[in-house]
């Protein structure tokens, strides 16, 4: 070990952490920390129960996420309960899969602890969209295929409604990562075609990447969309569209993995 200073958990303070895609060897040493430290572990159903064996043995846990992406806890219940359980004194871990401000809505959480003068601190984590690519030998970027990659929610925000220009970024030539979006393949692949991005397009559908359970499937964009058309899965799953999904095969026979 070199100089790494262990933070101290000050009670009555929210740690907002990131537990990474779901292989514990990807929490942050902040993260591990602060699991062993923490009174309390607000967590959602994204968090491996391989990752919560690494807390203390005494820290109380509760479950406030979504089961079957059904909203089981609103989000303004969630930051009552933060702020609730540190104005208790207690420390307050909340443990977010992948990392807190990716789709997590960390943000949000983060909002209110500061409107209620709750001090807080934010550990990042590792995102599926990154890491979990990596696991199952997908580069973010390599010089030869892309200068960008868009991390980009397939899933509408509350409201219900979808903001994403689906047509541009079929336009834009470069690869996706898609969170939640299996469910709407059909229209945002529909969408991404009008744009301009061809059907036969390479695409993966990763699933419980860096968990042993890990899966990946490599189709085209046309025919995931009718492969797909009413997929719900249960495990979480990202969609990778673009050439980036045919770097794997140079990699596969040597890689790892999980
Ligand atoms: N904050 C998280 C994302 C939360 S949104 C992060 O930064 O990774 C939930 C979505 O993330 C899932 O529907 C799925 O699209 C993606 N996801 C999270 N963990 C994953 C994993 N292990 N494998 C594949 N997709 C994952």
């Amino acid at each position: 070990m070199t100089n790494f200073d262990e933070l101290l958990f000050e009670p009555g303070t929210v740690w907002l952490v990131g537990a990474g895609p779901g292989d514990p060897g990807l929490l942050t040493l902040h993260a591990v920390t602060g699991l062993k430290q923490a009174d309390v572990i607000v967590h959602d159903a994204l968090v491996s129960d391989h990752v919560l064996l690494l807390a203390s043995p005494k820290a109380r846990r509760e479950f406030a996420g979504k089961r079957g992406g059904r909203p089981s806890h609103s989000q303004s219940d969630i930051s009552l309960r933060l702020i609730a359980l540190a104005k208790e004194g207690l420390r307050v871990l909340r443990l977010k899969g992948g990392d807190p401000f990716v789709f997590g809505r960390g943000g949000e959480e983060a909002l209110a602890l500061a409107e209620a003068g709750i001090r807080f601190r934010i550990v990042p984590g590792i995102t599926a969209g990154i890491g979990g690519l990596a696991y199952v030998g997908i580069p973010a970027t390599s010089r030869e295929t892309n200068q960008a990659l868009v991390l980009v929610a397939g899933h509408p925000a509350a409201d219900g409604e979808d903001r994403v220009n689906w047509e541009a970024l079929g336009a834009l030539g470069q690869p996706l990562a898609i969170y939640m979006g299996l469910s709407r393949l059909r229209e945002i692949g529909a969408r991404l075609i009008a744009g301009g991005l061809v059907p036969e397009t390479r695409l993966a559908i990763v699933t419980d990447a860096s968990l042993p359970s890990q899966n990946v499937v490599e189709t085209t964009l046309a025919a995931a969309m009718d492969h797909y058309r009413e997929a719900h899965a249960s495990a979480p799953t990202l969609v990778v569209v673009g050439a980036i999904v045919d770097l794997r095969h140079a990699l596969l026979a040597s890689l790892i993995s999980p």
